[in-house]
């Protein structure tokens, strides 16, 4: 395992703390939803009983190296300050001589937090000198912000490089629950895959054939699977240069003696629409003029019956066109079962995490993970570069 905040002394000591507050923030400037604020408390405020001066920073929005007001992190400020009870002080300009000298006035357990990092080209460019300026403020990096945990930034890459890193409680929880099941899992091991891009998703299903015991396809994946297997997919998505591979993988598996389970009803569209035609078609039989558009309900039936009697569930990716109301029965009802399911099940990406927050039902899967395309690489059985950075235990 990595070092955390736990294994390393903080006393006194001017900390880094590389947060992710990428927040969702409406047009008046008010903060929607403050999760990813609040899921870092436990390690903020470990620091400031820890005597150290901790300095914040994070990225909001794509502002491509640009200043945009619109992008500032000053509501986040206001909501952290807030909810730590206590004032956080605020640098506009990082590489203004200003924040240097906020630092060195900073007593233990205050908190400063930094403008938004991507107002510098150099964040995303990981540029060597605006690393080491990062760098100079603080003696210890710490890494809070797994979603970007796979991005070679500045602030999350450049700078880990230059101090002595370690891992934040959210960071040191996400490890441990993808460690957990990847590596010891309680079988049966049901992974499920939706989403649009097969590419992605071909190698997690590759890195998961010595683990799982069934792969649940769903979405537009699907369709490069069925047209593998000769089936007529009409207008549905597929991605014709994967199509080998898909095969490949259907060989493998059964090779490995692991059940790879493909729609067998999809109701399908005339157009990519909310209001377009429907019908449900076999799998393998659907009309030239038609696109499969979710999972049919006997796809769902045999799906629920195999995610009950799971003991480990990994869940990425939408079964059907979620963003759509007539399409997102298939997905609604995956994240209805999985939630149900008293298996450790974690739940990657926007789509799937949607569903089960939109039923209610978040509490009751084990985990949701917080990084989309790093939990993504996990799946893939890559390593995370940030996380390489920081110290064996
Ligand atoms: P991904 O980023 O690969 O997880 O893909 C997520 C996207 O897949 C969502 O925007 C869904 O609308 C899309 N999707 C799911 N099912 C289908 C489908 N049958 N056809 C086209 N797109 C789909």
């Amino acid at each position: 395992m990595k070092k955390t905040i736990r294994d390393i002394d903080v006393e006194g000591k001017r900390v880094f703390v590389r947060v992710d507050y990428n927040v969702p923030i409406n047009a008046e400037l008010k903060i929607v939803d403050d999760t990813r604020i609040t899921a870092t408390l436990p390690t903020i405020n470990y620091l400031i009983e820890h005597n150290a001066k901790i300095i914040l920073c994070s990225h909001l929005g794509r502002p491509n190296g640009q200043v945009e007001p619109k992008l500032s992190l000053r509501p986040v400020l206001a909501r952290l300050s807030q909810l730590l009870n206590k004032p956080v002080s605020f640098a506009e300009d990082i590489l203004d001589k200003s924040t240097a000298e906020m630092v060195d006035k900073m007593q233990n357990g205050d908190v400063l937090m930094l403008e938004n990092i991507r107002f510098y080209k150099q964040e995303e460019e990981n540029d060597e000198s605006f690393a080491k300026t990062l760098a100079s403020l603080a003696d210890i990096y710490v890494l809070e912000a797994f979603a970007t945990a796979h991005r070679k930034h500045a602030s999350t890459f450049g700078v880990a490089k230059l101090l002595p890193a370690v891992c934040g409680f959210l960071v040191e929880h996400e490890l441990e629950i993808f460690d957990k099941v990847l590596n010891n899992p309680d079988h049966p091991f049901v992974a499920i895959l939706g989403g649009a891009k097969v590419a992605d998703k071909l190698p997690v299903i590759e890195n998961l054939l010595d683990k799982v015991d069934t792969v649940l396809i769903g979405g537009g994946m699907a369709y490069t699977f069925i047209k593998a297997i000769g089936g007529n997919i009409g207008m549905s998505i597929i991605d014709n240069t994967k199509i080998d591979l898909a095969k490949e993988i259907l060989d493998k598996a059964k090779e490995k003696n692991v059940k790879i389970m493909l729609p067998i009803d999809n109701l399908c569209a005339k157009e990519f629409s909310e209001d377009a035609e429907t019908k449900l078609f076999s799998s393998g039989f659907i009309a030239d003029d038609y696109q499969g558009m979710d999972i049919g309900p006997k796809t769902i039936k045999i799906y629920k019956a195999v995610i009950k009697k799971a003991k480990t569930i990994v869940w990425n990716g939408p079964v059907g066109v979620y963003e759509y109301e007539k399409f997102k029965r298939g997905t609604n009802k995956i994240a209805k079962y999985v939630a149900k399911s008293k298996a450790v099940s974690v739940i990657g990406g926007g789509d799937s995490i949607a569903a089960i927050q939109s039923l209610g039902v978040a509490k009751k899967v084990t985990h949701m993970s917080t990084g989309g395309g790093a939990s993504l690489m996990l799946l893939q059985g890559k390593k995370l570069p940030c996380i390489e950075l920081i110290e064996d235990q």
